[in-house]
């Protein structure tokens, strides 16, 4: 720490994504994204020479295009959406937009590691509401609490998820605190609840395009928040990096939402691929975490978690073991393809008989 870092951030805490190692070639199961390339259009959008030639100049600040497309997709207005850096970068908005020094939040202790060193970068007042016994969202607690809530629907590393008529209980319970929905999964659990923002002035729906649209790397995510909401969000952005977006990166994104069939499809064999390996998992003695994401959280008895992991990665697998209370017996493992599941199942039965 330099003498010249602002005091406000000498509580910042900053989060460790999955590693990205260059070592030697890995089954990357790590950080929940894919090894399947996006939409076809999206490499034709990026072959397009009007993109190429147009690149000395600034990208539309409003979005306008991109927030177009993702309003089409979402069945709301363009200005209902606000766009951003990957999720990420678009919570981090909200986090500057809506709280401030002290403003309090919650959100369970088991969930996406971001929102506490969100919460201590930003000084807020933290508070964590244990998740239930079996993992479930403990949702009569997060009604009673005044408190800003920050929940991922479905919750990672959990996989599991509740239902949208409990994120309304929820936003109604106390409607003058903010509810921040993070549904970076939602397209694999088959729900979400971007529909109920209408009734609920309260709900910011977040999503990203980098895990169901196969879009890691271009690093695209949304809000979807009544107007005024949206409006705040701009009016900060645009004080801070009006230009967060480049052009090539809006291009990437409007190409992936023109193509939701062949999104739906990899979704679709990401699914059957998640069902088929948590039944492999099971047959082998595992608890398996009925998973609405693309990836598992699994258990064995008999097979300490840090172990298998370590081993998984002697062989060339990556997964993401957290040494967190509650869950540092589990492993979260990404749905890869169905080749690299089959690996990844024929490595952990020979752990297993090998002990
Ligand atoms: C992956 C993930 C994000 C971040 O997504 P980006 O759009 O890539 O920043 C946000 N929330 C949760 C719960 C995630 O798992």
């Amino acid at each position: 720490m330099s003498e010249f870092l602002a005091k406000r951030y000498a509580n910042a805490s900053p989060y460790h994504p999955g590693e990205q190692p260059t070592d030697r070639a890995y089954i990357k199961l790590n950080a929940n994204e894919t090894s399947v390339a996006p939409s076809p259009k999206v490499k034709g959008a990026l072959e397009d020479p009007a993109l190429y030639e147009g690149l000395g100049r600034y990208a539309d600040p409003h979005c306008m295009p991109l927030r177009t497309a993702v309003a089409r997709t979402c069945g709301v207005r363009p200005k209902e959406v606000f766009v951003g850096n990957g999720s990420d970068e678009v919570l981090g908005f909200i986090m500057q937009t809506f709280f401030e020094p002290g403003s309090r939040v919650c959100f369970p202790d088991v969930t996406y590691g971001f929102y506490r060193d969100y919460a201590t970068t930003f000084n807020l007042d933290w508070e964590e509401i244990p998740l239930r016994e079996d993992f479930a969202l403990d949702v009569e607690a997060l009604c009673e609490t005044n408190r800003h809530a920050l929940i991922a629907n479905p919750n990672a590393p959990t996989g599991l998820s509740v239902g949208r008529d409990e994120i309304a209980r929820i936003a109604d319970a106390q409607p003058w605190r903010l509810v921040v929905l993070d549904e970076a999964y939602a397209d694999f659990s088959g729900q979400t609840c971007i529909d109920l923002v209408a009734a609920h002035r309260n709900l910011i729906v977040v999503q990203t395009m980098s895990k169901s649209r196969n879009l890691a790397g271009a690093h695209i995510g949304y809000a979807i928040a009544q107007q005024d909401l949206v409006s705040d969000l701009n009016d900060v952005k645009f004080s801070f990096n009006p230009f967060n977006l480049s052009a090539p990166t809006m291009a990437i994104g409007i190409a992936a939402l023109s193509d939701p069939a062949y999104y739906q499809g990899t979704v679709a064999t990401t699914m059957r691929t998640r069902d088929a390996s948590r039944k492999a998992l099971k047959d082998m003695g595992f608890a398996v975490l009925p998973s609405q994401t693309n990836f598992l959280f699994a258990h064995h008895p008999k097979l300490a978690a840090a172990d298998w992991c370590r081993r998984l990665r002697a062989t060339g697998i990556l997964t993401r073991h957290y040494s967190a209370p509650r869950i540092d017996d589990w492993l979260r493992v990404t749905v890869g393809t169905p080749n690299e599941m089959g690996t990844f199942l024929y490595e952990t039965r020979r752990i297993l008989t090998k002990p």
